[in-house]
């Protein structure tokens, strides 16, 4: 393992000695220093409680460009960037589109069901490639010229992801993250570049008491209705 570990805080621990721990691990360690069966209240206040001395995080190395020889290489590596949120798997699908960003906002209908035809196109026509069909990470870097009125990324997206669905993905309610990113630049190209990858964010598998448990220590929620 080339991960190097590192204790939360723990300042003057020896780094080589530290085991991390799983969250099967963190379970035990309960059971192991309260004597009890583990469940999930109980547990989460103790582990809470005795947390600042547990190795349950640690140091990885990330390969990060210092500098970019140009623009559409800056582009191409930002697009490829590791997500640090999902824990992705294979398969992991790097694909430059060749088409101007549209906002969803802004497209009459014929316009929309042609940009979905183009994507759709473009997908199509890529060797091996197959629909993801559980949750998924995108992550998608819209390359946009400051000579056209500059689009709000959110729009862009929306109409990038309506654009997705049923050819990439099920359905968009399949991403549970997505990064988006706008870089402007004075020439003339446009173009998307888009990685999607499976996402293990919900398998928390990682989490030793799989619940919400959470104290808002007397806040009250905001409700909509109050503010009709
Ligand atoms: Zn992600």
């Amino acid at each position: 393992m080339d991960e190097q570990a590192a204790g939360w805080g723990d300042a003057g621990l020896n780094l080589e000695e530290i085991q991390l721990l799983s969250a099967q691990d963190l379970r035990k360690l309960y059971e192991d220093s309260t004597g009890l069966s583990w469940e999930e209240e109980l547990g989460s206040a103790w582990l809470n409680k005795n947390h600042g001395s547990f190795n349950i995080f640690y140091k990885r190395p990330i390969l990060t460009a210092s500098a970019y020889v140009n623009l559409s290489q800056k582009a191409s590596i930002l697009s490829q960037t590791h997500c640090q949120i999902c824990n992705s798997s294979a398969p992991i699908v790097n694909l430059p589109l060749r088409i101007k960003p549209e906002s969803y906002q802004y497209l009459n209908s014929a316009k929309k069901k042609a940009f979905r035809s183009a994507i759709r196109h473009r997908f199509k026509s890529q060797m091996s490639f197959e629909k993801f069909n559980g949750d998924v990470c995108i992550s998608v870097i819209f390359v946009c010229s400051l000579s056209r009125p500059k689009k709000d990324v959110d729009n862009l997206s929306k109409m990038l992801l309506d654009s997705l669905k049923n050819i990439v993905i099920e359905d968009d309610g399949r991403v549970v993250h997505l990064s988006v990113a706008r870089l402007d630049h004075s020439g003339d190209e446009e173009y998307i570049l888009i990685r999607i990858a499976n996402s293990s964010l919900n398998d928390n598998s990682n989490v030793a008491a799989n619940k919400m448990i959470h104290s808002w220590g007397g806040m009250p929620e905001l409700k909509i209705e109050d503010y009709l």
